[in-house]
């Protein structure tokens, strides 16, 4: 397979690899479009099977994070960056300071961020080489973990999909949770406190009951989590939950969560859509993480502060962009990840317009 044949080229500005011998570093990192500014993506740490897998996933990811920034309304593009290795055992300062290396090499084009299996610990080795990179701690335009802010908006964007097919708050609902980690986990606590039952699971059994303990949540096994009796089910574990052999199985009227990738397929999208089923397209739902990720880029850009403001604002204009996809998908009766699409797709389009010129 070459680059340009991938199923998962989409028409990407830039792929650059780059391998460092000493630490070795192997990594990709794919832009998708800068037509809205600067890409920003997180940086993935995984151990993929082969070359070809890394470069799938990058060009897949950085192509959502386009369409994340576009319906966040950021002034930022989308990029992602792999490396290849297992996190457990091949981080190194050295490896980190490699990739902050390729991340300058990029000349602004892409801020890197953390993704899966990636700290704010190792990008500060990352940012000692270039100035690109986001989601530190410890300066003033910092921005911490974002996961809280991703699950204040999924927690937004489960009450206006509850709204929609109950016509109902969250009081005495019940919504099961695939995934307790750093978004599932403070979800559960923010609908514990709107009344809400919870069912949660997670394949670390301990975080479970951790959150059960917090919550009064009845644990099920992470099989069991798809068959359980909910009016919400909440993804926030990996890609793919939702699939033709899950979807049978949801008693759930609304899906919303944090998870990126939720549909395994466009089938699973139309067939949600066919079931009656209200789905919070992900890359809309769960865009707090990367607007706070964005304050971090601006205030650096800016010499200021971080502003919880600027990101309050940003994360309620992210929610009327929701409410607004789910009213159209009723009004026009069609699937609500085709609309968020369309929207992804016009402000890219706008931006191509207003910016001509490359970013450097
Ligand atoms: P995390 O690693 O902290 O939590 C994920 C949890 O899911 C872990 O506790 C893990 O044990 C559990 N898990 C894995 N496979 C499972 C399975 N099959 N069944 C049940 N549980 C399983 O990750 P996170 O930061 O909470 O992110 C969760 C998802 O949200 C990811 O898809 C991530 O890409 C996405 N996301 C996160 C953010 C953020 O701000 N952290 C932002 C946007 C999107």
């Amino acid at each position: 397979m070459t680059l340009f044949d991938s199923p998962a080229f989409d028409g990407h500005e830039a792929v650059h690899a780059f391998h460092d011998a000493d630490s070795g570093l192997k990594c990709i990192i794919a832009i998708h479009s800068t037509a809205r500014g600067p890409s920003a993506g997180g940086c993935r740490m995984w151990a993929y099977g082969s070359a070809e897998a890394a470069l799938e996933d990058a060009l897949r990811l950085s192509r959502a994070m386009s369409y994340k920034n576009a319906v966040a309304d950021l002034e930022l593009g989308g990029g992602k960056a792999v490396i290849i290795g297992d996190s457990r055992t091949m981080k190194t300062p050295a490896l980190f300071e490699a990739f902050g290396r390729a991340v300058e090499a990029v000349c602004g084009r892409y801020w890197a961020a953390e993704d899966v299996g990636i700290t704010p610990a190792d990008l500060a080795h990352a940012r000692k080489f270039s100035r690109y990179v986001a989601g530190l701690d410890g300066h003033p335009a910092a921005s911490g973990d974002p996961s809280p802010v991703t699950a204040e908006g999924v927690f937004r964007g489960i009450k206006l999909g509850v709204e929609q097919a109950h016509g109902s708050g969250l009081d005495g609902l019940t919504v099961a949770i695939q995934g307790v980690g750093h978004v599932g986990g403070v979800l559960a606590d923010k609908l514990h406190a709107a009344g809400a039952r919870l069912i949660v699971a997670d394949a670390n059994e301990a975080s479970a009951r951790a959150v059960a303990e917090r919550t009064g949540a009845q644990v099920t096994h992470p099989d069991a989590i798809f068959d359980a009796q909910a009016q919400v089910f909440a993804p926030c574990a990996l890609g793919g939950a939702i699939n033709m052999e899950t979807l049978p199985r949801l008693k759930a009227r609304v899906i919303a969560g944090g998870t990126n990738n939720q549909l395994a397929s466009a089938e699973a999208g139309r067939a949600l859509y066919e079931k009656g089923l209200i789905y919070a397209p992900d890359y809309v739902i769960n865009g707090g993480g990367i607007i706070n990720v964005a304050a971090e880029i601006r205030a650096l850009d800016r010499g200021v502060a971080y502003e919880p403001d600027w990101v309050e604002a940003k994360l309620g204009r992210l929610m009327d962009t929701l409410a607004q996809v789910l009213r159209r998908s009723k009004d026009e009766q069609r699937p609500t990840h085709q609309i968020a699409g369309e929207i992804a797709r016009a402000r890219i389009a706008e931006g191509r317009g207003a910016q001509p010129a490359a970013h450097g």
